[in-house]
């Protein structure tokens, strides 16, 4: 049995993640991690996230918990995966790291550490998602260089940044099965006289409304043909559950990083060179 720690445990994330934890075979939720000064240090986990006495008193000492998991599961904030990553390093415990807005040296940390241990550290843990980077790519190469690309993603009216970080993860895949270097050629919308369209160009396109969690589409267009790809997010339960999946599989690995490519065997699928 996987033993799992979750760090964040009173958060959004966090409490899914500890109701779903008995879900996946093979996990046992082991220990329950918050900041120093919540509120509810020393309150059982299972009754917080309203699924009755667990026994798991959430705790802030990580380090006085290290004995009693394997795998550190981390949906915080960036300072504390930083101090969480220095702790679990210390003990050789594997990470899975879902916590975004790290630095680039918080990264560098991250990939440090990976020298000693086994990390999961992925931006986007929803498994469709993932699905859609690699067929996005697959897709991008086999039409070719003579293909129009278009992105277009829907969020809901609180988000306060566009295009999405996955909107922009579509269009790095596209551009590199294309070989080109998205800076260059990505637009943001378009209005006025733009003039006709250069087949280079990859377009993003934001749209803002109601709840919406979070739709992404690829739209591939040729004279003759149109294809689109579309991932539609219900829940946060997606990332719930591809990081309990990556937590499965890191336990296997002795030490490297790692992302949900890898966790769902998607590397290893190859793109066809670029139709010119
Ligand atoms: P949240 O604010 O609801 O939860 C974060 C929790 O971390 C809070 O309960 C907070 O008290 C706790 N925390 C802060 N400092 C801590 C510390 N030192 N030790 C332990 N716990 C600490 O946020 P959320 O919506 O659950 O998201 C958490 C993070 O996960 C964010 O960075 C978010 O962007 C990211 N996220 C990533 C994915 C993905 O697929 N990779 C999906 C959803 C959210």
């Amino acid at each position: 049995m996987i033993r799992v720690a979750i760090a964040g445990a009173a958060g959004r994330m966090g409490q899914m993640l500890v109701s779903l934890v008995h879900q996946q075979v093979g996990l046992k939720l082991a220990a329950a991690i918050e900041r120093d000064g919540h509120p509810q240090l020393g309150a059982d986990i299972g009754e917080l996230c309203g699924l009755g006495a667990l026994d798991i008193t959430l705790t802030s000492d990580l380090d006085n918990v290290a004995d009693d998991f394997d795998v550190l599961i981390d949906f915080t904030i960036a300072d504390a995966t930083a101090a969480n990553l220095a702790i679990c390093r210390h003990h050789l415990k594997k990470m899975v790291i879902g916590t975004t807005g790290l630095s680039e040296s918080q990264r560098q940390d991250i990939a440090a550490a990976a020298h000693h241990m086994a990390i999961v550290l992925a931006p986007n843990f929803a498994i469709g998602v993932n699905v859609t980077f690699k067929l996005a790519e697959i897709a991008a190469a086999i039409l070719g260089n003579e293909v129009d690309v278009e992105i277009v993603e829907a969020h809901h009216r609180h988000k306060v940044d566009a295009p999405s970080g996955t909107a922009l993860g579509l269009g790095e895949a596209v551009a590199r099965a294309l070989g080109r270097n998205l800076a260059d050629v990505s637009d943001y919308g378009r209005s006025g006289v733009t003039g006709e369209r250069a087949h280079e160009r990859i377009a993003f396109h934001s749209i803002r409304a109601g709840e919406i969690v979070g739709d992404h589409t690829v739209l591939f267009a040729t004279e003759g043909e149109r294809l689109e790809l579309t991932h539609r997010a219900q829940t946060r339960l997606n990332f719930a559950e591809g990081a309990l999946r990556a937590s499965a599989w890191v336990a296997n690995r002795e030490a490297g990083l790692f992302d949900m490519q890898d966790v769902l065997g998607l590397t290893e699928i190859n793109v066809p060179a670029a139709k010119k």
